[in-house]
């Protein structure tokens, strides 16, 4: 349900220009002209939506996930990419000059002043940049922060290059009534940066945390807690994320999501279960206990409060546990009277955390690379393996709660469906987009 009114406040959103131009309207032309700025038209409405799709918003992402949030995000930029290429080329096959003494108001032509088109041409070509260099991010062997700052200020730049090109090379946007739409529009999208940039951060300053402990769990995965510094803490439910940030300002934006492993009703304290990854994960052994962090969140819509299913299963591979631990704890700390069974996933042994709290529980572990002694299940989670975990009767009614590689999820929510799981029966949450 969530999804359809998201998919119709984005259309309703994104087609608001074009309806707007064509109710302002001029003397008629042909097909051609009008598909061709109903497509740039178009294109440049959908990339400034995109800076409210960047995940950073909760009422956006907190209803319909993150990684739907930013797969849309990444679909909408291509789609916005195909017609802003096509919306100069369409062009061609009808008659363009400069400004006609007898169409004062450019109506009936299009111009073809430098001055007008340049920023159009600099975004054209900024454009496929961008896109293509978010496609390839992980192929190009730069820091993640790199990237982010160089798409956060190339986005900006492009969509105040079209705000230009649009009012002053526009036969639309040239008109008063859509100039002030397109200065409202670019105005909320750069809006949304200053938000997530700046306000975000001043109001993060404000509400300082510690870190408490650091703690290795497994050979490579970690456990941070930390303890609000001042404050009461944040509200947040079992399973949700935060964006966080150890050791530098809140303005920095060396900041990582991070799923919530502790749960809301064991007080203030906040912990964070981190596997060695990257240039951040892997330098966890030098933070310090006392160093001060920023949280920014809660996002994500990864709950089970308020579910009427008698039954929740949680499947986790690897650190995909973090979500799933904070729900469990939850669940176990509110005396909650729901089932519960947990499947967890690694490669060896020494990979699993937490294992005396989890043995207190109906939990199934899997090995795919397990030691000559290992008793419990080996390979890897899937079809046949729910099949021997959850009866027919749990497949029906309970909930299903996935996080983990996106090969197991993808393998998972298949045999669920095919089994007659209801689609919003299965949450998922996926901690790399790419
Ligand atoms: C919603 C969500 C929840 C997550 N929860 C956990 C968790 O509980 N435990 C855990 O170990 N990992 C979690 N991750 C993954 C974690 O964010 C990355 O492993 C971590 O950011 C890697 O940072 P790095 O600098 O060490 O590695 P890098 O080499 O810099 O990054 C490796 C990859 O991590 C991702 N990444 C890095 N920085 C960011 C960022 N600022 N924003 C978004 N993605 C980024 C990118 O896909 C990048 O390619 C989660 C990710 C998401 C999206």
């Amino acid at each position: 349900m969530k999804q359809f009114v998201f998919i119709a406040v984005y259309l309703v959103a994104v087609t608001l220009p074009l309806i707007l131009s064509w109710i302002v309207g001029g003397p008629p032309r042909s097909f051609w002209q009008e598909f061709a700025s109903g497509l740039g038209i178009l294109a440049f409405s959908m990339i400034l939506i995109e800076f409210v799709l960047s995940g950073r918003f909760k009422s956006v992402s907190n209803g319909i996930g993150m990684d739907v949030t930013m797969r849309f995000h990444q679909f909408m930029a291509r789609a916005a990419l195909v017609f802003a290429l096509l919306h100069p080329l369409l062009y061609q096959a009808t008659p363009v000059g400069g400004q006609r003494p007898w169409d004062i108001s450019r109506q009936l032509t299009i111009t073809t002043d430098f001055s007008d088109l340049v920023t159009g041409i600099a975004a054209y070509l900024l454009l496929p940049s961008l896109v293509l260099l978010a496609i390839g991010r992980t192929q190009l062997d730069y820091k993640y922060e790199t990237w982010r700052l160089i798409h956060g200020v190339g986005a900006l730049m492009i969509a105040l290059l079209l705000l230009h090109h649009t009012i002053y090379a526009g036969r639309y946007g040239g008109q008063a009534v859509m100039m002030w739409f397109w200065l409202a529009m670019t105005g909320v999208a750069v809006g949304s940066l200053l938000y997530v940039y700046l306000l975000v951060p001043i109001l993060d300053k404000a509400r300082p945390w510690r870190v408490k402990t650091i703690t290795r769990l497994t050979p490579k995965q970690w456990e941070v807690t930390v303890v609000p510094d001042g404050h009461a803490g944040l509200s947040y439910k079992a399973g949700q994320f935060v964006w966080l940030n150890l050791g530098h300002s809140s303005f920095s934006i060396r900041e990582n999501p991070f799923s919530i492993s502790s749960a809301p009703a064991a007080g203030p304290q906040m912990s964070f279960m981190i596997k060695e990854l990257g240039d951040f994960t892997r330098t966890l052994d030098q933070i310090k206990p006392g160093t001060r962090a920023y949280l920014d969140g809660p996002y994500g819509h990864l709950c089970v409060d308020g579910r009427t299913e008698p039954g929740v299963a949680l499947i986790a591979g690897g650190v995909g546990l973090a979500p799933l631990l904070g729900i469990l704890r939850q669940l176990r700390l509110t005396s909650d009277p729901r089932a519960v069974k947990v499947i967890y996933g690694n490669r060896t042994d020494k990979q699993i955390a937490y294992r005396a709290e989890l043995d207190a529980e109906d939990v199934t572990y899997v090995l795919s690379e397990p030691p000559a002694d290992w008793c419990g299940e080996t390979g890897f989670i899937d079809g046949p393996l729910i099949d021997r975990v959850f009866s027919d009767e749990e497949c029906r009614d309970w909930i299903f709660v996935l996080c983990g590689p996106a090969i197991m999820m993808d393998i998972v929510e298949d045999h669920l469906l095919d089994r007659g799981t209801p689609a919003d029966h299965i949450l998922s949450e996926r901690f790399d987009y790419g």
